[in-house]
């Protein structure tokens, strides 16, 4: 259920020009794509819009150009060819967007080629979804399409803007991405388990305070979880803290048992008395942190209990290392957690910038159901908010 807005099955393309904005904000290195997962995951659609004779528009940002025009280490062009050797599709570019060359450009694309524009944010205005931006994105085809989930959480030009004045529907990337993160509170399979670490409790309290709604059992790891120490009247020692947070982390505990949702935290540590890669860790119980030391994973005791709830679990969401795992001899939590959900039959959902950054560490990737492509996209629809990009969408 769940995805309410028209897809690019549900409108005419034959014989039509498309602009489509996708995300292929990819890193790059002296001119070469070092990770191709963001180019790949728009190709399903890109497929769909060529075989069904589609003439193909798509544009993107990279990297945070000035925005006062071009800048040769942030151009398209290598994205452009990356997919052109993914696809063996003839993929063109131009190095413009806005300008008359992009306008020639995007009229002279006839049905079955594939056009790539230059990186929409060589102008400042493109991020203020300014109108004549909007207007001129719209003048370069007759159908928009965005299957651009990473950006779908920012108004800006070329995410809503064409939207405004032609036909807008989802690609199949953006259609599963919301698909998948929304699912988890409309009818996830039971027990459905959430598993949330990472730095700070600031940054996911709209997350945390959202799956209670929804899971059977609500995980806590990583440096968060000293916060929800604090709320229990535990000392933490050096362990990274949000005095102002206190409050709001004790209160969202007690929320959590009116609503039936189990919270589990750290009943052992790791802890260590400076943070660094020589740094030694020692294992302590969380209500005996010493006063000079800093909690930097979770511990062998918890690490078992936590793979044992995600083994019983149907479903698992996961968001946030459970130690600081970039760091060998903190990663140990992260990667049992890992590694145990990988090895659950459960459907496992991943989001988030370094939590997908440790299952590609720990070679997991495929084992996973689906990992998003999306950082601040997925936090923000798993906090229950509406991505103004998806909202800007025909209605299905
Ligand atoms: P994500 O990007 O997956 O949403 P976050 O950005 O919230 O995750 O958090 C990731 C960071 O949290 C990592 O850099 C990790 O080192 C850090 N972290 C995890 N546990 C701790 C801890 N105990 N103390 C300090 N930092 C921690
Ligand atoms: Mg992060």
């Amino acid at each position: 259920m769940a995805f309410t807005k028209k897809t690019v099955r549900d409108i005419d393309v034959d014989g039509k020009k498309v602009l489509m904005r996708v995300d292929f904000n990819v890193p790059l290195k002296d001119g070469v794509v070092t990770d191709n997962t963001r180019i790949r995951a728009a190709i399903p659609t890109i497929q769909y819009l060529k075989e069904h004779n589609a003439g193909i528009i798509l544009m993107s940002h990279l990297g945070r150009p000035k925005g006062d025009g071009p800048e040769p280490a942030l151009t398209l062009k290598p994205a452009a060819e990356k997919l052109a050797e993914l696809t063996g599709y003839d993929v063109k570019f131009v190095a413009d967007t806005y300008g008359d060359e992009a306008a020639e450009a995007c009229a002279a694309v006839k049905p079955g080629d594939i056009l790539v524009l230059e990186n929409v944010r060589f102008l400042k205005a493109e991020k203020k979804n300014d109108p004549e931006v909007a207007k001129k994105f719209a003048s370069y085809a007759d159908i928009f399409v965005l299957d651009a989930f990473g950006t779908a959480h920012r108004a800006q030009g070329s995410v809503v803007g064409a939207a405004e004045y032609i036909p807008a529907v989802a690609g199949f990337l953006l259609e599963k991405e919301v698909d998948t993160l929304t699912g988890i509170f409309a009818d996830p399979e039971r027990p459905f388990v959430a598993v949330v670490g990472g730095s700070k409790v600031s940054s996911k309290i709209g997350v945390l305070e959202n799956l209670i709604e929804s899971a059977n059992t609500l995980i806590i790891g990583g440096g968060m979880a000293y916060t929800f120490f604090l709320a229990k009247g535990y000392s933490v020692g050096k362990s990274l803290q949000e005095p102002d947070w206190i409050e709001r982390a004790g209160e969202m505990l007690k929320k959590a048992e009116e609503k039936g949702c189990q919270i589990l935290l750290p009943i052992d540590n790791i802890v260590a008395d400076h943070f660094g890669e020589d740094a030694e860790g020692v294992v302590v119980a969380s209500d005996a942190i010493p006063d000079d030391m800093m909690g930097m994973d979770i511990g062998p005791e918890t690490e078992k209990l936590y793979c044992d709830a995600v083994k019983g679990a149907k479903t698992v969401f996961w968001n946030g290392p459970m130690g600081v795992f970039e760091i060998e001899q903190f990663a140990h939590g992260t990667q049992a957690v890992a590694e145990a959900i990988a090895d659950s039959d459960c459907t496992s959902i991943i989001g988030g910038g370094d939590s997908v950054a440790a299952i590609n560490k720990f070679g997991l990737a495929s084992k996973m159901s689906w990992i998003s492509t999306g950082g601040g996209a997925s936090m923000e629809l798993v906090e229950g908010k509406a991505l103004p990009g998806v909202e800007a969408l025909l209605d299905a």
